[in-house]
């Protein structure tokens, strides 16, 4: 094992906002304000997404160069100076030492909120995961007011499922690494092909590893240079084609270099699934064919093929089968009848209809979102800020939606005198109470161009309760676009429970879309889930629940997450021009 010394290294954005979102939950483990919480959480958001580096910003301007960014305010702006001077934060240190680190463990575990934390910390001395495993599994937690045998079986549960998710990463979480390397292998001379396959090749939500494969005539310059990426923590193996190294944020990555000849076959092999691979194998076998990472062979061994993906298919009879869909869901046969659906692409996306601006809980205006939109060639936008349910959001009530509607149509009016072919429509996300009623009045929601209803709270109810609550809400008739509908924030909250089989079948009564939301920490529907819709004929919404400018370019992972789920242009809602969309929208 060979370790690579490091610079002191300075923070990027995403370590900057890992300390921001340190600060809020332990702010919010002491009970603290709610709103200086929630601007430390968005000033994590806000570094996170940011699309330039903080550290070049302050590099080039000073601290003029760090401001002007929404969301961050004097204090987090002067807490952004401190840890790229020093690598740290004294407040944060500060906040660690009245709160034990293992707290912030424990908030990752399902079912545990801050307030509930907190009180398991108090009453029972627990610091850490492994203290509040054995505190359940004596059943100590349940004697504890405001829990009972259930919550303590859910926390077990919780952290059980917290264990077992180690070394897996959010899809969004690793496709920065994946880019980076990349850029970083471009600069080897001689280098020709450089791609990441396996399940990040496969757009899945979560991926355990990185398998970059490359072609280059000089293998040796490639994994010299490889092991030399800024990232890198470990070098754990470094061979003469193929070597693996830790990055800093725990995430491997593998590299090949290949033959030319055998590049197609190995970029098959490693993109996977496996169980996509194993039937292509199986097919190959019956043809009297051998495929391997190397190429695909006859019996005697002579090469079939190997340098292209798609002759590795075409030698089994099969056209080529996009990585979204190498999940055995039906793939194969679908290719061999000719019936593989034809993949949704970025250009047929017209417009995002689930964005939040300064009015709610979003970071940029009403003008600036839509101005963001008109690049990506948008031919709509939809603005739905919250309703009042939404507390901590700043949700707006009847006057403030009134109000808002009236500042929609004057900068319609605006974009029309300067001939753009934009328009925004005016919109909302209303909550669905527990009850299943909207939290804005029927006389509000009629005025509006379009209605997303979502679900915020009481996540905790019985199936049978949470599906009678969305069956309610779509029985208003009033809804276009059930928001988010399960809940659930990949890697941290699980779905609420509920029957979508159902949802789906009132939904297609009353000409009510599902959303994808594509928001990467979400992707909800899920990508079964889009096969269902499909399957009962309710259309899907890609939207991107933009807090800020730079979230609308996560339409991609929704974009992708669709094709996971067979979906097709004539599936998707937001695939239709402003007319068409309007006239779907007015039938509700
Ligand atoms: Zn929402
Ligand atoms: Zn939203």
């Amino acid at each position: 094992m060979r370790l690579f010394g490091k610079e002191p290294v300075r923070m990027e954005n995403s370590e900057i906002a890992r300390v921001f979102f340190e600060i809020a939950d332990l702010l919010e483990l002491k009970g603290g304000d709610l709103f200086r919480v929630r601007s430390y959480r968005n000033a994590g958001m806000v570094a996170d997404g940011l699309p330039e580096s903080l550290k070049t910003l302050y590099e080039d301007g000073g601290e003029d160069g760090l401001k002007g960014i929404p969301g961050i305010g004097e204090s987090t702006r002067t807490k952004i100076i401190e840890m790229l001077e020093t690598g740290g934060c004294a407040f944060h240190r500060e906040l660690l030492t009245e709160m034990p680190s293992g707290m912030l463990e424990i908030l990752k575990v399902s079912g545990v909120g801050p307030k509930k934390a907190a009180l398991i910390h108090k009453e029972l001395g627990v610091k850490t995961i492994d203290e509040l495993e054995k505190a359940a599994a004596e059943g100590r937690i349940q004697e504890l007011a405001g829990f009972g045998q259930v919550s303590e079986e859910k926390i077990l549960r919780g952290i059980k499922d917290l264990k077992s998710r180690t070394q897996v990463f959010k899809l969004s979480f690793v496709t920065p690494f994946a880019l980076s390397f990349v850029a970083w292998l471009k600069k080897v001379p001689g280098i020709i092909d450089i791609v990441p396959a396996g399940s990040y090749r496969r757009w899945k939500e979560t991926v355990g590893d990185l398998d970059i494969l490359t072609t280059c005539s000089d293998a040796r310059a490639v994994m010299d240079h490889f092991v030399k990426h800024p990232e890198v923590r470990e070098v754990v193996s470094m061979g003469e084609t193929k070597s693996t190294v830790v990055l800093k944020a725990g995430l491997q990555v593998d590299i090949r270099v290949l033959e030319k000849k055998a590049f197609g076959a190995a970029l098959q092999y490693f993109t996977g699934s496996k169980a996509h691979n194993v039937a292509i194998r199986d097919r190959a076998k019956r043809m009297g064919l051998k495929i391997s990472e190397y190429g695909v062979f006859r019996e005697n061994g002579q090469w079939v093929a190997g340098e292209k993906e798609e002759a590795v298919y075409a030698a089994v009879g099969l056209p080529w089968i996009p990585p979204e869909l190498r999940e055995m869901r039906g793939e194969i046969e679908a290719a061999e009848k000719g019936a593989l659906p034809e993949p949704l692409k970025r250009s047929d996306i017209r417009g995002d209809l689930h964005v939040h601006t300064k009015e709610s809980d979003g970071t940029y205006t009403l003008e600036q979102m839509a101005e963001a939109a008109m690049k990506l060639g948008y031919e709509y936008m939809a603005v739905t800020d919250h309703s009042k349910a939404v507390g901590i959001a700043r949700g707006l009530d009847e006057a403030r939606i009134m109000a808002q509607m009236q500042a929609v149509d004057e900068f319609n009016d605006k974009l029309r005198k300067q001939k753009k072919k934009f328009t925004v429509l005016k919109s909302t996300e209303v909550d669905i109470r527990a009850d299943g009623t909207l939290d804005h009045p029927e006389s509000v929601l009629r005025k509006l161009d379009l209605v997303v209803a979502s679900v915020h709270s009481g996540f905790s109810m019985s199936m049978d309760e949470m599906t009678k609550r969305v069956v309610k809400a779509i029985r208003t008739g009033l809804i276009n676009i059930i928001g988010h509908p399960t809940g659930r924030l990949i890697g941290e909250r699980e779905p609420y429970l509920i029957d979508l089989a159902k949802v789906m079948a009132e939904a297609k009564k009353y000409n009510t879309a599902l959303e994808l939301n594509s928001y990467p920490d979400r992707l909800d529907l899920n990508d079964s889930h889009c096969m269902l819709a499909k399957e009962k004929g309710v259309l899907v919404a890609i939207s991107t629940d933009s807090h800020s400018i730079h979230h609308l370019a996560n339409i991609e992972y929704g974009i992708h997450t669709a094709r996971r789920g067979w979906l097709e242009k004539k599936d998707v809602l937001n695939t239709r021009p402003l007319v068409e969309l309007m006239k779907i929208l007015k039938k509700k």
